[in-house]
């Protein structure tokens, strides 16, 4: 498998991070590396990727356990065999990992430095196959620094015994370490040094509201006329329309994607090597292999999807260190294409979790409130000052203290537990009195139109800003409802401000028509999750999605939401074959916190104990972050709650013993409320 389908199959990234190509294609080859990174880099990918293209096993030494174990952690979950040896281990665990070696099925064997100290070990890891050797923080092996163990020492003896080549990594660059891991860790012999800034100071850089997203993307290239530049779309059929636009307006400019004919593609990708200024107008699947210097200009006509993804597109251009340009357009239908994306797609909730913060990272990008630069060498771990080469350099964005609305509208995420998406959210905030409000009840919360100083708009614009600084992220588990990061705690708390950024929600007010979706906002996340499980049924039957529900059904199932097979039977196109064969897959995703539907709740069905499950768990909900809403979240798991209401406790001490002290601290008096009433 090559390395980017590896990239995107075992590790769900959809790009490398500036750095990562080339030192994964240095120590995939063989290569003694030292590579300089930042911390939060992505070093663990550098030597994890080439473990699994590489034969044999690869040895990482690492001296901190924990960061050991949930690498393995990670590794496992993701399919890759990986054990650690460290004395963190059971002897069990430690049999195990020796034993998965000696039968050659481990490709990463992490171990800390002291286990190289038991004689022996280098013989066992020559006779198990390995031919790499990892170090992480390599730094380590410097007596003068103050990470200093001893035990680092001996990797040069097992790199000499074992004979094969070694891969260092560490965040500390200065040259007197440097020249201390080379002589240790190398033996003198110079090894491939990657130490290079991640900054491309020569690419000017700039993001604008999609308005009129084909004329913002004609001006930006009548004023480039005669450079050669590449317009990235998120659809084919766009790319096609784009070019003929250019070429319409006098550009010389040819669409590229992957539905074309390999041929067709070559010669488009031979001409703009060879043709001086022409444009061309492709999906992502143009830029690999690229390697003309004189790219004068990358404009994204959508927004990208990460901000990985968008480091490694701008990059191709003005690689020849000349001035060069790059020019974003986003907007909310961007914004929800994106999110749709990454909850239809097959991950499990923690990486989805993990894409929308990286998603958000990029909103934090396109709505920075100073230097651009700063904010993209940032989320990549290095700093640098303002660079007098972005828009915002050029001309400062309008900011005002946003403390307020923030905290409004974190409040209404707060006291809804964390299970509504901004549409709902800002009703609430408007005091729009939907069918969904009065019959939530959350006509009453004090939050019920408290926002009325902006209009939905704005709001949107306001809820958009906080993603982008990271505060809520839609929660995969829940459908999308918008949950509260560590982040925006203090916010809430009153300990610190937020600006946001007044020009863009001004520019939203009133803005262009309203576009035409398929279900409304509050209903997307749900289709999408609709629309997966679909997927993954349909691929466990090896039949086309649509045999399973087609969209329409679906449609309706996520407007409608049944809550029984009854009312499941009533969706169009859900006949009785296909309610008993998927009706309560589907049941399962509507209702959401599978916790409802949870076996041990189905088991109580038509007892009385299950309308006090039910009781417990919307008490538990409503105080998951405790009674101000700035606890952390706790909650307890279904079984517990069930056993709660079959044994049915009238006092504290009663619940405590169920439900512990800890948990009673928090619901002890929610729950007994219910208990003495039923
Ligand atoms: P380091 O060891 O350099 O401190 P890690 O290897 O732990 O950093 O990576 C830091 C974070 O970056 C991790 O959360 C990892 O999942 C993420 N990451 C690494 N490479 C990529 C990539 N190519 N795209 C997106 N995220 C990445």
């Amino acid at each position: 498998m090559s390395a980017a389908t590896l990239l995107r199959d075992v590790f769900g990234f959809d790009a490398f991070r500036p750095g990562q190509q080339e030192i994964v294609a240095a120590v995939t080859a063989g290569r003694n590396t030292l590579a300089i990174m930042p911390t939060g880099g992505g070093k663990s990918l550098c030597f994890q990727l080439p473990a699994l293209v590489r034969d044999g096993v690869t040895v990482v030494i690492s001296p901190l356990i924990a960061l050991m174990r949930d690498q393995v952690r990670g590794l496992r979950e993701a399919g890759v065999e990986a054990g650690a040896l460290t004395s963190g281990n059971t002897p069990e665990e430690t049999d195990a990992v020796w034993e998965a070696l000696e039968a050659g099925r481990l490709k990463l064997l992490y171990m800390a430095p002291e286990r190289l100290a038991s004689g022996g070990v280098p013989q066992m890891l020559k006779r198990a196959g390995v031919t790499l050797i990892a170090v992480d923080e390599a730094h380590c092996v410097s007596q003068w620094g103050h990470d200093f163990r001893p035990d680092y020492l001996r990797i040069g003896d097992l790199r000499r015994e074992l004979g094969v080549p070694l891969a260092a990594f560490t965040a500390t660059a200065d040259a007197e370490t440097r020249d201390e891991i080379i002589e240790k860790l190398f033996g003198g012999a110079e090894p491939e040094v990657f130490l290079h800034g991640f900054d491309r100071p020569n690419i000017h850089l700039s993001f604008a509201v999609k308005d009129s997203p084909r004329q913002q993307i004609l001006r930006f290239a009548e004023a480039r006329r005669g450079q050669s530049g590449i317009v990235y779309c998120g659809t084919r059929a766009k790319t096609e329309v784009l070019a003929q636009a250019l070429r319409e307006t006098g550009h010389n400019s040819a669409h590229y994607h992957g539905g074309m004919e390999a041929d067709d593609r070559r010669i488009t990708e031979a001409r703009f090597q060879q043709e001086d200024g022409l444009i061309v107008v492709a999906t992502v699947a143009f830029g690999m292999g690229i390697d003309k210097p004189d790219i004068r200009w990358v404009a994204h006509a959508d927004l990208p999807k990460s901000i990985e993804a968008y480091y490694q597109e701008i990059g191709r251009s003005g690689r020849d260190g000349a001035p060069a340009e790059a020019f974003t357009l986003f907007g909310p239908d961007d914004i929800r294409f994106r999110r749709q994306q990454i909850d239809e797609g097959l991950a499990p909730p923690e990486r989805r979790m993990a894409d929308h913060g990286r998603l958000n990272a990029l909103l934090g990008l396109a709505e920075a409130l100073d230097c651009r630069r700063h904010e993209l060498l940032q989320y990549f771990g290095e700093e640098v000052a303002q660079c007098g080469n972005c828009d915002l350099c050029d001309k400062p964005a309008e900011v005002f203290d946003g403390t307020e609305p923030v905290r409004m509208a974190l409040s209404a995420a707060l006291r809804t537990g964390e299970r509504f998406g901004s549409g709902h959210l800002i009703d609430i905030l408007l005091g729009g009195e939907t069918d969904k409000v009065r019959q939530n009840g959350h006509d009453s919360l004090p939050t019920f139109g408290v926002g009325k100083a902006y209009d939905r708009r704005q709001w949107q614009a306001i809820f958009r800003q906080m993603m982008g600084h990271d505060l809520i992220r839609p929660d995969p588990e829940m459908h999308g409802g918008l949950r509260m990061t560590d982040r925006a705690r203090p916010i809430l708390r009153g300990e610190e401000t937020i600006q946001l950024r007044a020009d863009t929600i001004r520019a939203a007010k009133g803005a262009g028509p309203k576009i035409k979706m398929l279900v409304s906002d509050e209903d997307a996340p749900l289709l999408s999750a609709l629309k997966a499980k679909r997927r993954a049924l349909a691929e466990a039957a090896g039949v086309p999605a649509y045999i399973i529900f087609n969209d329409k059904t679906l449609i309706e199932m996520a407007e409608t939401r049944p809550a029984t097979l009854d009312q499941m039977a009533r969706v169009g196109g859900v006949g009785a074959k296909k309610l008993e064969h998927y009706g309560m897959a589907f049941l399962e995703v509507i209702a959401g916190e599978a916790e409802a539907l949870h076996p041990r709740r189905r088991k109580l069905a038509g007892k009385e104990a299950g309308s006090v499950y039910d009781q417990l768990l919307e008490a538990q909900n409503s105080l998951v972050r405790g009674e101000d809403g700035t606890g952390k979240p706790m909650s307890c798991t279904a079984s517990v709650l069930a056993r709660l209401a079959e044994a049915h406790p009238t006092d504290l001490g009663g619940i405590e013993r169920i439900i512990g002290a800890r948990h009673t601290e928090r619901f002890g008096t929610a729950f007994l409320e219910i208990l003495q009433g039923g």
